[in-house]
């Protein structure tokens, strides 16, 4: 393993942390309760900055804010123009901050600096470049009905939309979240995970400077069991947004139907095959494997954490993909040329291992890797399994790490059974040289996303989301307005129906 780059000093990060405070109607506030919470440096586990911890009283505040907001405007009487115009300033301030940002990002989620600055940050801003162009194209429709009526639609925002997000994408995350709700007229409480709570609180603070008006956006840092548990169980959220587990996704959508039905749309787990045909080329899909596996320290809902490769090709396949994955360059997030950081904290950590120690007792064959990497923090060498058989947990359960499984095959037919046998339904990945197999592959398939020879491929206009247990509702794109607005039918005799 490429070990160094892991030194026992952690390098400096080049930011500093000005927001710890949960942002209630434009302003940055205690918690009603006055407690804190510590957020940590997954590369050492120490602390990095004491935050406000949100509760059922700072969901209540900010929920009061974001419905005073929207009762009274002025977002949602704002013309979608001004909203707009509102939207595109934040993209650019994130843009100017970008660097600071980056690296308050990586310093929270212990995710490569270089990957942050690189692609996340870029992501973020073209998401909200997306949205801000969306905010005047959203409009009804002239009803041709079966009648002297005059049918119109308006479409209309919820209201006050309550969002979850999780720690593996904190700021893409919340451009997924709050782009299309703001676009679409809402006003917002987010609550951050409690792992990463700071990058959130850096960019609202932008946003109001781009002329965000108070009470539009309101955040809230703290753990879910008690304030994710408020917003979403709250009788004045019109809406709820939630991407997490799937455990957790059920726990919200329950919260929701039992207080006041308010609509969900959750984005859950995954155990997304990744289909390697006989006829693909071998350097470039171990390459693509490794990447759809490893990416983020393995820590994505849609990692391509089932490789299944064809039995032709199945030995030299596994000897690169082995190789590659000890050529994986893992330390500290703020070295050059790192593709690899910590796990984000102790609980993944020891979960990863125990998966690990699981994939070992029921007989796959650990190729590489297998355990922690340093004596400090949370890091993990990278692991590839092969003789991986469908009914191991390591080939059913979402690991979230860096351990690669890889799967034989011999079949289409087989290989597409296999792959749907799971209660995820996310993404897959298809490797092949072969149009019709990759036709074939992507219409048999039942996940949200098919990634024919590439992977991880998240423009802003491209839908996400997942069939069965892995979700309800689509983000991103054009699909993710619909979640965000009411249609409302207006309809009107008319006098002179002949016309
Ligand atoms: P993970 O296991 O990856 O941390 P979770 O689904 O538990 O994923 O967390 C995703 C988000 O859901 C976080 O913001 C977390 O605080 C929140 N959350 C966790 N438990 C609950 C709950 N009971 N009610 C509402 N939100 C929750």
């Amino acid at each position: 393993f490429s070990t160094a780059a892991l030194i026992e000093e952690p390098i400096t990060p080049p930011v500093q942390i000005n927001h710890t405070k949960l942002l209630i109607n434009g302003q940055f506030v205690d918690s009603a309760s006055g407690k804190t919470f510590p957020t940590l440096d997954p590369r050492t586990g120490d602390v990095i900055a004491h935050v406000a911890e949100g509760d059922a009283e700072d969901i209540n505040r900010a929920v009061s804010a974001a419905r005073k907001a929207f009762d009274e405007g002025p977002w949602p009487r704002m013309t979608a123009y001004e909203r707009s115009r509102i939207l595109l300033r934040f993209a650019d301030l994130v843009e100017k901050h970008s660097d600071e940002l980056a690296a308050l990002e990586a310093w929270n989620c212990g995710k490569p600096y270089e990957q942050a600055a690189k692609s996340e940050l870029p992501l973020f801003v073209r998401l909200f470049h997306y949205y801000a162009g969306w905010a005047d194209k959203i409009h009804g429709l002239t009803v041709p009905a079966d009648g002297p009526y005059d049918v119109q639609t308006l479409h209309e925002p919820i209201g006050v939309a309550g969002q979850i997000i999780p720690w593996n994408f904190p700021l893409v995350m919340f451009a997924w979240k709050v782009g299309p709700a703001l676009a679409c007229g809402n006003t917002i409480v987010l609550k951050t995970a409690e792992q990463t709570p700071l990058t959130a609180l850096y960019v609202a603070k932008l946003f109001h400077e781009a002329g965000l008006p108070p009470g539009v956006l309101n955040i809230v840092s703290g753990f879910g069991p008690t304030a994710g548990a408020a917003l979403a169980s709250h009788m004045d959220v019109d809406k709820l947004a939630f991407t997490g587990s799937t455990e957790t996704g059920k726990i919200v959508l329950e919260l929701a139907a039992k207080s006041n039905l308010k609509p969900v749309t959750l984005e859950l787990g995954g155990k997304s095959p990744f289909i390697i045909c006989e006829d693909a080329d071998i350097d470039k899909a171990v390459e693509l494997a490794h990447f759809a596996l490893f990416f983020n320290q393995g820590q994505c809902c849609c990692a391509g954490s089932r490789t299944f490769v064809h039995e032709r090709i199945h030995d030299e396949f596994l000897e690169k993909s082995k190789a590659r994955a000890m050529r994986r360059t893992v330390g500290d997030p703020f070295k050059k040329g790192i593709e690899q950081g910590p796990q984000i904290d102790t609980e993944q950590f020891e979960k990863v291992l125990r998966y690990i120690r699981s994939g070992i007792e029921s007989k796959a064959t650990l190729e590489c890797g297998g355990g922690r990497l340093g004596s400090k923090g949370f890091y993990i060498k990278p692991t590839v399994f092969s003789n991986v058989q469908d009914d191991m947990l390591i080939a059913k359960d979402e690991i979230f790490g860096p351990v690669q499984s890889i799967l034989k095959f011999n079949d289409l037919g087989d290989v597409i059974r296999r792959a749907n046998a799971t209660r995820y339904g996310l993404a897959a990945g298809v490797f092949t040289s072969n149009v019709d197999t990759a036709n074939t592959l992507s219409r048999a398939l039942k996940v949200g996303t098919v990634w024919v020879n590439c992977f991880d491929v998240f423009d802003a206009a491209i839908p996400f989301g997942g069939y069965k247990m892995s979700g309800i509702g689509r983000e991103k794109g054009i699909y993710s307005l619909h979640n965000y607005l009411q249609v409302k039918a207006v309809v009107t005799p008319l006098k002179s129906p002949a016309w």
